[in-house]
């Protein structure tokens, strides 16, 4: 069920996920519909486009159809989609402003209608514990705390540290794009990488040929320790590829198409843009970020 940005783990801990403690926290604290006081249909206020500038990057870079359509979306998201503060959080309209703007990038084309099933976004003051209960065989279980930045479930449920989604943008990565990505892989249910929910076999077989290719590559060029574009977290299983695949999409999509364009070309065909137009002819120097640490290092994983 659970997509997860993993910091660190393996304590000896009790029960209860921190899914089925969110879904109590759920029922007592449902946020209602909220919009800005004088917002009208289709512009954002001045100071919402001002922490749009300041926090979602690629929005500045985007066509100007484009960027109306992210206004739009921006104000559907932030009205629709409850937002509940966790550990004593009192969620700003800044907060909800800054995440509706990454998570929309996903969804300028597809529509607000990608996110139907997305219900409700818990978001923490900083990482939070989940707790978690894996069967290790003769019907005993471990348990065992995570110390987490972001959670995504089947279940419509995006869960946030506000500290992380200020600063997990930048060099490939962005904590939102990546929970909203998990989201569209878990509209179907579980979360596999292949984020359908109707396409044509033969589109379906393409992304299973080329995806899988690129995992497997992923995964060797990750057990070597070498450096790669793509955050090594993506070797984890296809669900967190395919997550790291589409941070890098839209973070860095003009080294993605150069580095990797087939899956540059598959994420463009399902996300229906080309993020890698809106940077003009220059391409942006990169410095590859994601040297792993070594085991017990400080760096997150992604
Ligand atoms: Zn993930």
């Amino acid at each position: 069920m659970y997509s997860s940005y993993q910091l660190q783990g393996d304590v000896a801990m009790r029960k209860l996920s921190s899914f089925a403690a969110s879904l109590l926290r759920a029922a007592k604290h449902r946020a209602s519909a909220w919009l800005p006081a004088g917002s009208s249909d289709t512009e954002l206020p001045a100071q919402w486009r001002s922490w749009l500038d300041q926090h979602v990057e690629l929005r500045a870079r985007l066509p100007e159809a484009l960027r109306l359509r992210h206004d739009s979306l921006v104000l559907e998201f932030v009205a629709r989609k409850p937002f509940i503060g966790c550990a004593g959080l009192d969620v700003t309209e800044q907060m909800r402003v800054v995440i509706a703007g990454h998570a929309c990038l996903l969804v300028l084309a597809r529509g607000m209608r990608a996110y139907s099933h997305v219900r409700e976004i818990l978001l923490y003051p900083g990482q939070f514990v989940a707790r978690r209960l894996d069967a290790v065989g003769d019907g005993l279980v471990h348990e065992h705390v995570q110390v987490l930045q972001g959670e995504s479930s089947s279940l419509g449920q995006v869960v946030l540290s506000w500290a992380d989604v200020q600063h997990s943008t930048g060099f490939g990565h962005n904590l939102v794009v990546h929970e909203f990505a998990h989201q569209l892989d878990q509209a179907k249910g579980r979360a596999n990488g292949a984020p359908f929910t109707v396409a044509s076999q033969a589109r379906r077989q393409r992304w299973a040929t080329i995806m899988s290719r690129e995992f497997e590559q992923h995964q060797r060029n990750a057990a070597l320790g070498e450096q790669t574009l793509l955050s090594h977290y993506g070797a984890t299983n296809p669900a967190e590829f395919f997550a790291v695949c589409s941070e890098v999409f839209f973070e860095l999509p003009q080294a993605m198409r150069y580095v990797h364009p087939a899956i540059y070309e598959e994420l463009s065909q399902y996300y229906g843009l080309s993020p890698a137009e809106w940077f003009g002819a220059a391409v942006r120097p990169v410095t590859l970020p994601h040297i792993q640490a070594s085991a017990g290092g400080a760096r997150p994983i992604w």
